[in-house]
């Protein structure tokens, strides 16, 4: 099974994305981290991204095509996969439309957990809290910053599926048990058809 989850942040792409794994036992393919890893490593592209997460801004189109180009290629992927937090810009959904295209694989849903900004903010805020700030960019400034960059960058990439006729949506907001029931009924009115 090949899934993307789309979502603002902190609508629980990262949560839902480990029931499926450990339901499907497919990976899950997390940019965002991806990307902590190798802020954590002290890579070039860790060094580069740093100051950008930060900031809640979004990191270059061409690096993250790559890192997903990379990642699709690495055989835990064979079996499925779900994107979490990618793609994040329409640009990002067409390089992986072809990426997938060149390899023959197709995606069997999309799936978008929606879920109100006042919510996010309540949420990110809490998360903030619970790790004693283990994230630099879970704070209530770089929030807003985060949801405004996805109302503008990230939103038009749920409109690219739906025009496609391959969106999903789920309302994000019932407990964890509630969203991963209707992401289930989901999957399989998808897998079945
Ligand atoms: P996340 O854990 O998905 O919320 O990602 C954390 C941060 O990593 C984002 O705020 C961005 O700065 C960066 N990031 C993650 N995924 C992407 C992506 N697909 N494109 C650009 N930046 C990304």
């Amino acid at each position: 099974m090949r899934l993307i989850l789309l979502g603002p942040p902190g609508a629980g792409k990262g949560t839902q994305a480990q029931r499926l794994v450990a339901k499907h036992g497919i990976v899950q393919l997390s940019t965002g981290n991806m990307l902590r890893a190798s802020v954590a490593a002290g890579t070039g592209v860790g060094v580069r991204a740093k100051a950008i997460m930060d900031r809640g801004e979004l990191v270059s189109d061409d690096v993250m095509i790559e890192i997903i180009a990379d990642r699709l290629d690495k055989p835990d992927a064979a079996k499925g996969f779900i994107l979490d937090g990618f793609p994040r810009t329409v640009a990002q959904a067409e390089a992986l439309s072809a990426l997938l295209a060149r390899r023959g694989l197709k995606l069997d849903a999309v799936i978008e957990i929606a879920v109100d900004d006042n919510i996010l903010t309540d949420r990110i805020v809490g998360r903030a809290k619970e790790t004693g700030g283990a994230r630099a960019d879970d704070t209530v400034e770089t929030l807003t910053k985060r949801l405004s960059v996805y109302h503008v960058q990230t939103a038009p990439v749920a409109e690219y599926y739906r025009q496609k006729g391959m969106l999903k949506s789920v309302d994000g907001m019932g407990t964890m048990e509630q969203v991963g029931a209707a992401v289930e009924n989901l999957l399989s009115a998808a897998t079945e058809a």
